[in-house]
């Protein structure tokens, strides 16, 4: 018990005293102790409406009432309280005020977006870059809003690990790349940069790419004409030039490669993200035609080719890609496995999703290079590449063409005991067709 109650109890212990001592002496006991507590009654119910007064107008107050004892305690309390819950109101608002000066100066647009995709915040540069308004687009659905089929389907996936690209809805000129990032209670964070400068140069790059590579290809093309009149003319030749000219072949037709497949990377940068779903293509067909090119290509080589097909697995994509990508594979088997070795192609269902694997015995890779070897023009060992025929960009061929099915590359391998290359299609991309599997 505090000080402040231990007086309020003796005050009224007093006042019943003063009143018991008053009814003893005019012979009026009952009353006086009636009038006692009455008139502590309404000493109490004044100090109340003194201090319900006060907290009412709370706002406009100034210092509290002098009130007594427990009431005096108790309006220090509630005036100390009120000063605190004041000064925390002004904190606040004032960091409030910070966090949206703050977001208005961002460049980056970010949107608060709720369970059921319904906005309920945003910044001045989702204004300026999606075109929301603020304060009449909060509550409406995000999709209803920013309708590129890219983004409805980022958005309803739930697999924000990867941003993506978009062209701004309102300004054709920008493109944006777009975050979703979950957080709190069901919430997601919408987070978008314009990247069009990056775009414009990489776009400036693709296309130096391409026009090199087909500027090139006419004079090639010449060249090796002549080379071929003088193949037919080459038993005139002194031997020395009989060498040149075979090795001058060599190179051209390397050179040819090289520019075949900048050509066909150029085209798959230039296409959209994901190759059409329209058409379903023939694999097991693919397969068994690349068994056989694998036979022509390794020759005298005399590789132990075999291929396990199932039938009745079908992929909806691009037939010429993804044959591309497959034989890419298939050539390193031949080109990287030393003579006599054995190289297994397999076409089947791998859980729902489907996956076709080239498994050689041949020269094997160290762990390190893994990693890179879908890069551009990165090659283990330069010249055994080279020597074989070797573009340097056959994986990344494969690795876009697999991106753009929705696929994954796999890379197991071990120096001196082999490789296995795997490309996993996801369920959506297979076509079942036929029932039996045949090992040949
Ligand atoms: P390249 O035209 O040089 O073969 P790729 O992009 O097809 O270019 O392959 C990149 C590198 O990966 C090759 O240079 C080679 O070192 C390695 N590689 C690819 N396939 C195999 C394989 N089956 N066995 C061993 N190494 C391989």
């Amino acid at each position: 018990m505090t000080k402040a109650w231990l007086a309020e109890l003796g005050r009224l212990a007093l006042i019943l005293l003063a009143a018991a001592i008053l009814g003893g002496i005019a012979g009026q006991l009952v009353w006086m102790l009636l009038a006692g507590l009455l008139f502590a009654l309404c000493f109490h119910l004044y100090q109340l409406y003194r201090v319900h007064h006060w907290i009412l107008h709370v706002e406009d107050r100034g210092n509290p009432p002098d009130a007594m004892g427990v009431w005096g305690e108790l309006v220090d309390s509630l005036y100390r309280f009120g000063k605190r819950h004041r000064k925390r109101k002004e904190r606040l608002a004032s960091l409030l005020e910070r966090f949206n000066e703050f977001t208005s100066a961002m460049p980056d647009a970010t949107v608060v977006i709720g369970p059921n995709n319904e906005i309920r915040w945003l910044n001045e540069a989702a204004t300026d870059l999606f075109g929301l308004r603020n304060p009449q687009d909060i509550g409406q659905r995000l999709s209803n809003l920013i309708r590129h089929p890219d983004f409805i389907s980022y958005l309803a996936g739930g697999d924000y690990h990867e941003p993506i690209e978009i062209t701004s809805p309102v300004r054709d000129d920008v493109r944006l790349s777009l975050r979703i990032v979950p957080f709190g209670n069901h919430e997601r964070l919408l987070a978008a940069r314009d990247i069009s400068h990056l775009y414009r140069l990489e776009q400036m790059r693709r296309d130096f790419v391409a026009n090199v590579s087909h500027e090139l290809r006419t004079p090639l093309t010449v060249l090796m004409g002549y080379l071929e009149t003088f193949e037919d003319m080459e038993d005139e030749f002194p031997s020395p030039l009989k060498r040149s000219l075979s090795h001058m072949q060599g190179q051209a037709t390397r050179m040819q490669g090289i520019i075949e497949d900048l050509l066909m990377l150029s085209r798959l940068d230039g296409e959209g993200p994901m190759a059409s779903e329209q058409s379903a293509v023939a694999i097991p067909g693919l397969v068994s035609a690349l068994r056989e090119d694998a036979e022509a290509l390794s020759g005298t080589a005399g590789h132990r080719i075999s291929a396990e097909i199932d039938e009745m697995l079908w992929l909806r994509g691009d037939a010429k890609e993804l044959h591309s990508a497959f034989a890419n594979l298939v050539s390193n088997a031949v080109r990287y496995t030393p003579m006599g070795g054995e190289i297994a192609l397999r076409w089947v269902r791998d859980g729902a999703g489907a996956s076709f694997e080239v498994r050689d015995t041949g020269i094997g890779i160290d762990p390190e290079h893994i990693p890179r070897l879908t890069e551009r023009f990165y090659r283990v060992n330069k010249d055994r590449s080279r020597d074989t025929g070797g573009t340097g960009l056959g994986l990344a061929i494969v690795k876009h063409v697999l991106q753009r099915h929705g696929a994954k590359l796999v890379i197991r391998s071990r120096p001196g005991e082999g490789s296995a290359f795997v490309c996993l299609f996801p369920s959506a991309r297979v076509v079942h067709k036929v029932r039996e599997s045949h090992i040949a």
